[in-house]
């Protein structure tokens, strides 16, 4: 048994020496599938328990592999994570602080130092970076942010269409990549990115009627009303009652049978609106609800198609004996609001769109079913491919390797706190720019265009509903918490934003009104 405990030690010193002399399982250099959706919150994947859905063929990447309860990202927006996965470093650094500014690829990416390593690189589905994409061998990606259905895909010089639901066809090319294209004489890294579940959630043919006959259990503070918050919570313009449209978020209009003059005709003559009336002329919190229902089925529609394909791709590594030697990765570029609060949409620190699900299966190196709750990020991401690749991390890169914890070791100076900052304001859904600071137990937001704070106790209070940072209870941890804001802004080497800001007033789609 003895003999047994030190041998991974032995194996290790023996790789770091000479690379030569390493086991031949040692010296293998696994390949990445790198599994990516657009907006999937974990509480909409049932390896994290989730009650709304199931998602069987996500779930075998953590049952036969870890599931990771504490990947935090540090901006939570679409084309930033992306840059931040890329860079391996915060949006301040890479430049990508908001979805309108264009991604520099000329910069250090993981890509072009995996391609420099040997490995083949491809990226096959969603980009959203507008510049085109560099340190790929391969590449064929959406058009921005790219439609359900038809879509045109970008590749070197020209665009292709291809007539079908995008989420089966993202998937059709990267079979055709792995099993036809590919240099088979490298290992490789495969981007493989969807568009769904993002807003505005057009299910695909093999799931029209999923869900179409039970109602999606509704979060408990559905109908938040952002007392005892910060000012920014409650005017924001993402709320499932407020700010979607008929067209193409609910696809319908609500039930109205009569406007205001014939209702109060109705009421004269049958005396106060019953459950009959309420049914057919939705308003107030049943306009909501109906809504959220609507919402609900159309996103985790958009989840299925997803899950089935993820079935697929990982069906196809195991027949062609890949499986093996493949680390599967699946996350998303953040979490999601799937009505917590009220809303949809992202953006915020708060836990639901500040967790993004993380999920890694590879074979005889990580113990299936694992879980590991140590606060990881999108910032690690780069490094660790890197690393997966044996491939030396830059100094520049901010984030950590995750390898170790995929082998079971936490290193002990693992990070117990995580910065983010979000910029994009005004913008989309008018959401106050932020920065800050969680640590497993607390949480402190600054608005900081308009200095006001906020604290959560996430142990008493796990859904962020009360701000106690002017508790004076709390005092002593407000003080702790800003002076390791200060310390993490310093490691960082985050600047002051200094880009003009201004009022954002949304409309009823959640666009801001530019004054
Ligand atoms: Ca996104």
């Amino acid at each position: 048994m003895k003999l047994l405990r030190f041998a991974p030690l032995l194996i290790l010193l023996v790789a770091g020496c000479t690379q030569e002399t390493a086991s031949p399982d040692e010296a293998a250099t696994p390949n990445i599938v790198f599994i990516f959706t657009d907006d999937h919150t974990a509480r909409a994947l049932s390896a994290y328990g989730s009650v709304v859905n199931e998602t069987p063929h996500l779930d075998r990447i953590a049952n036969e592999g870890m599931r990771f309860n504490n990947c935090l990202v540090t901006n939570s927006i679409c084309a930033p994570s992306r840059a931040v996965i890329l860079t391996g470093k915060h949006s301040h650094i890479n430049g990508q602080l908001t979805n309108g500014n264009r991604f520099d690829g000329a910069q250090q990416t993981f890509p072009k130092l995996l391609q420099a390593a040997g490995y083949e690189t491809s990226i096959i589905g969603k980009w959203h970076l507008q510049s085109e994409p560099t340190g790929f061998d391969h590449w064929q990606v959406l058009i921005g942010q790219g439609p359900y259905y038809n879509p045109r895909f970008l590749v070197p010089g020209d665009t292709v269409q291809i007539e079908g639901y995008t989420t089966n066809i993202i998937t059709d090319l990267a079979l055709d990549w792995l099993g036809t294209q590919r240099d088979v004489s490298k290992p490789f890294m495969l981007m493989y990115q969807h568009k769904a579940p993002h807003r505005e959630w057009h299910p695909g043919p093999d799931h029209f009627e999923l869900y179409a006959d039970e109602d999606i259990p509704e979060p408990a503070n559905l109908f938040d009303d952002y007392s005892n918050r910060a000012s920014p919570a409650a005017e924001q313009g993402m709320t499932i009652a407020r700010h979607m449209n008929a067209e193409n978020d609910l696809k319908m209009s609500a039930p109205r049978s009569m406007n205001e003059e014939q209702a109060a005709a109705w009421e004269e003559v049958y005396g106060p609106r019953n459950e009959e009336f309420r049914a057919a002329n939705l308003e107030g919190d049943d306009l909501t609800r109906w809504k959220y229902q609507r919402y609900a089925k159309e996103y985790l529609r958009t989840v299925a198609g997803v899950d089935d394909n993820v079935g697929r791709l990982l069906d196809f590594l195991e027949e062609n004996n890949l499986a093996e030697n493949t680390v599967v990765i699946y996350s998303s570029d953040q979490g999601w609001y799937l009505g917590e609060h009220g809303w949809y949409d992202k953006r915020w620190m708060y836990e639901e769109s500040l967790v993004a699900p993380l999920l890694v299966r590879w074979p005889g190196k990580i113990q299936p079913g694992s879980v590991n709750n140590a606060m990881v990020s999108n910032l690690d991401f780069a490094a660790t491919f890197l690393d997966l690749a044996g491939v030396a991390v830059p100094d520049d890169i901010q984030g950590r390797s995750l390898k170790p914890l995929f082998l079971g070791e936490t290193p002990e100076d693992w990070r117990t706190s995580h910065y983010y900052q979000y910029y994009e304001y005004p913008g989309y859904h008018c959401v106050e720019r932020h920065y800050g600071v969680r640590t497993e137990r607390y949480k402190l937001i600054h608005f900081y265009t308009r200095d006001e704070w906020e604290l959560f106790d996430l142990e008493t209070d796990p859904m962020e509903m009360n701000s106690v940072y002017d508790d004076d209870a709390y005092a002593e941890t407000v003080a702790e918490l800003k002076m390791e804001l200060t310390r993490l802004r310093e490691h960082y080497a985050v600047p002051e934003d200094e880009r003009p800001t201004g009022p954002c007033i949304p409309n009823e789609r959640g666009a801001p009104i530019r004054q």
